[in-house]
């Protein structure tokens, strides 16, 4: 979403920002409101606590800084969407996740006596 349609829907009220998303999303995939089960928003430009960033890499970062930032040292293991290839995104955070999960997995069975992780 660009800045001034998040600024646009930030102003509205809980009613009219769902009926905005829901006309937007109804367009784009007929039949959304009709599988609604519930629905949230949070605007973050409202919110005094946010002060948040998320990483934005210069022009060549992208292809030489997440290797290195996600590498183990040690025991110890790096998620977080810096280390993905979609820094600045959730799915970029999730991709992270799920590839600490299997180092982890995987050093714990190559481990002496390993495999104290179980994953179901
Ligand atoms: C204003 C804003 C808007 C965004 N909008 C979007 C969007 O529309 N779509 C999208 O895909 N992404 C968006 N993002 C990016 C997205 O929020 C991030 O990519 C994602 O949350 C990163 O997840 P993460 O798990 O890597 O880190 P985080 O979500 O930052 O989680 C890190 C956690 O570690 C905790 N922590 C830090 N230090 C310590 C410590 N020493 N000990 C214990 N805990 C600690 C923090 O409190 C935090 O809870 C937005 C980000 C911001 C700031």
């Amino acid at each position: 979403m660009r800045r001034a349609e998040a600024r646009r829907l930030a102003e509205l009220s809980d009613e009219a920002r769902q009926q905005a998303v829901l006309d937007y999303l109804e367009a784009a995939e007929p039949g959304t409101r009709r599988s609604l089960i519930a629905f949230a928003s949070k605007c973050w430009s409202s919110d005094p606590f946010q002060g948040g960033a998320y990483a934005y890499f210069k022009v060549g970062q992208m292809t030489t800084l997440p290797s290195v930032l996600a590498r183990p040292e040690g025991r110890l293991h790096f998620a977080g969407d810096h280390t993905s290839h979609r820094p600045g995104f959730m799915h970029g955070a999730l991709a992270a996740a799920e590839r600490v999960v299997e180092e982890i997995v995987l050093a714990d069975h190559a481990a002496p006596g390993g495999a104290r992780v179980r994953v179901k």
